[in-house]
Order: C-alpha cells, then structure tokens, then sequence
C-alpha cells in the first residue's frame, strides 16, 4: 500500500508525511501513528485522491482540524487527509463562499471585518466548515445550517460533484444527512446579514467571554464529549449532578469547570478518554436512566 501511495502523491504534488503521530494534530493531542498523512491543498487535488484511494481500496479518512475525532492510540494503516490547506474563500456582497478546511474562527473575523453578521455564536468553535456542516455544530442556540444555503461534494458512489440546497440536507441538532452518505464536502455557501464591524465584534466577544468563563478553553479536548439527550436536558448538567466534575481515569479528566467536556491533562490514550466517557455513561445511566449519546467519533 505504501508505496503506491507515495508514488501517487509525488506524481501529484500533494505534501505528506510517513509515519505520523495524529496526537500532535489532533486538538486533544491523542492518536497513533498514521502510515500517511496527506495534505492535499486544493479541491481538485482532494477529490483525485480519494477517487484513487476508493479505486485502490487504500482505507482513508478524510479530515478537517480533527477537533471532533478520538483517534486511536494504534497505528492508523492507511491514509488520513487533512483539508485545512484547502481554505479559500470569497465574499459578494452577503454571500460567503468557501472551501471546506477554512476555520469556523478565522472566516467569523473575516466576516467581522466586513461588517457581516451570522458567525457570532459559532465563532469559537475551532473547526473547519466541512466538519462543522457535517456534524450541524452549532453554539448558544444557534446551528451552522441556519445561515447555510448550499453545499458542494464530492459522490463517491457516483463519482459526481453535486451541489444540494440546504433543505435536502437533512439537518437536525448535531447531524446532516452527510452522517450516512460517502462524501468529501468540498464547499459551501452562507447567506449572511448586514450589520457594523461593531455591533457583530461586540456580540463575538459576548459570546467569546461566556466560552472562556464557562469551558476549559485552552486544555486539549475535543469540545463536548456528548451530545445533549433533550431538548433543554443537558449532558454536563447530569454528569456534574452525579459528582463526576474532576473525576480522572489515567490522563483524561472530566473538566472541573465544565462538566460536559472531558479533556487530557496529561499523556491521556485514547483509551482513557473512551474508559472515562464510558464511566460517565453508565453512572448518568444508573442514576437518571438517560443514556448518554457520544459527540465525538472514534476512528481507528
Ligand atoms: C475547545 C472546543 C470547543 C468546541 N465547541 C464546539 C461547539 O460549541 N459546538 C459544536 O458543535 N462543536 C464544538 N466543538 C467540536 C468541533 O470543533 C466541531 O464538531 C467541528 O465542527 C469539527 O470540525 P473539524 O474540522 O475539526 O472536523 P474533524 O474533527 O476533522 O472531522 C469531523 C467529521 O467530519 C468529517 N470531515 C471533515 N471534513 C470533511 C470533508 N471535507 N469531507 C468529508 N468529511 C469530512 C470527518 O471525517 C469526521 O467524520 C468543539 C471542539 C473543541 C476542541
């Protein structure tokens, strides 16, 4: 495998590295080793390849930030793509164009700049526009796809590039029909409001504030570790009702100043964070009866 790889990637340019620890990639610096790590830097270089790693049945993941994946402590033996190289964008007027590894918080400054408003409340979630379309991440009530219009992919199935509107992507709180389809999402379209540079700063730093008042912001983790099981009946609240805030299984912690977030305070595995969101599962089961969803994805 390797080495057809390589020579695919040489052939077309596309940077990579051997041997690569995903733990100094990913936001909760946990993973193994990846055979190859592919940074392909545009849309076109990205859908060549997964259409020669599909023909090749090279296993693959593509990724955005990894700011939402566990990785396993293993070797992952194949290829991860990383997109955030693929990050272009365009304004017209109201409409923000962009590629898919753009970051959620660098395009709310852009915007910010430009007087634009729709990015305030999702300005602090720190991936890219394809995981956070994909996942419908969302913040302070409000969801990516809500100033979405249309998104732009690759159809493994079909081998087509196909453009969809909004209201055929199933979105509903943290999922999109993305979930179920074999795609690499390629780009995007927002339609977003007029507003001042600012009123949109001021409501960005609200909302920035409460982030950093209320999460542990700056300790690797992967944002929540699950998903809210109800309308207004919220994860952290269960688990810091069953007394769990701080609890350590080897390097991973559940946050001691929001419980909803479990982060690596140390040389956390994979394995600790998945016994540790096991744990917390079963203690919120055996109290409420509520069985706790997972939001992060393990990929091995
Ligand atoms: C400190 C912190 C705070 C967070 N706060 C929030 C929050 O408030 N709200 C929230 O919803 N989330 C939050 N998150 C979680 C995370 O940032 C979001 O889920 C984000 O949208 C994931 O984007 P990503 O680029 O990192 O995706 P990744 O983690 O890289 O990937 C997520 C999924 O998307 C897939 N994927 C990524 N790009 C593509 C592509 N181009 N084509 C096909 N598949 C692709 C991957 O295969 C994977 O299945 C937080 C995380 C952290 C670390």
């Amino acid at each position: 495998m390797n080495r057809k790889i390589v020579e695919y990637l040489k052939m077309n340019e596309v940077e990579y590295k051997e041997r690569f620890s995903l733990a100094k990639l990913s936001s909760v610096r946990i993973g193994g080793e990846a055979e190859i790590l592919a940074f392909p830097d545009n849309l076109r270089k990205l859908v060549s390849l997964v259409t020669f790693l599909e023909k090749t049945k090279i296993k693959h993941k593509i990724t955005g930030r990894m700011t939402n994946i566990l990785f396993s402590d293993d070797k992952y033996n194949g290829v991860i793509i990383r997109t955030d190289r693929i990050s272009d964008y365009q304004i017209d007027n109201c409409v923000l164009s962009v590629s898919c590894g753009s970051s959620i918080p660098y395009l709310a400054s852009v915007l910010c700049k430009r007087g634009l408003s729709g990015f305030e409340k999702i300005a602090g979630i720190p991936g890219s526009v394809a995981g956070a379309i994909i996942g419908n991440a969302g913040a302070f009530g409000m969801d990516i796809s809500s100033c979405l219009t249309t998104v732009t992919f690759f159809d493994y199935d079909t081998g087509e590039v196909i453009t969809l509107d909004r209201k055929n992507l199933e979105f509903s709180y943290r999922t999109s029909a993305f979930k179920k389809m074999k795609t690499a999402v390629l780009s995007a379209s927002f339609l977003l409001t007029p507003s001042d540079c600012l009123s949109v700063k001021a409501e960005m730093d609200k909302y920035k504030k409460i982030r950093k008042d209320t999460q542990p912001v700056g300790i690797p983790s992967l944002g929540s570790s699950f998903k809210r099981p109800g309308e207004s009946i919220f994860a952290a609240k269960l688990i810091d009702e069953c007394g769990l805030k701080g609890h350590i299984i080897g390097g991973a912690q559940i946050s001691d100043k929001h419980a909803g977030f479990i982060v690596n305070i140390g040389n956390a595995t994979a394995n600790d964070y998945i016994n540790l969101s096991e744990y917390v599962k079963k203690c919120v089961y055996d109290r409420f009866g509520i069985l706790l969803e997972n939001e992060v994805e393990f990929v091995k």
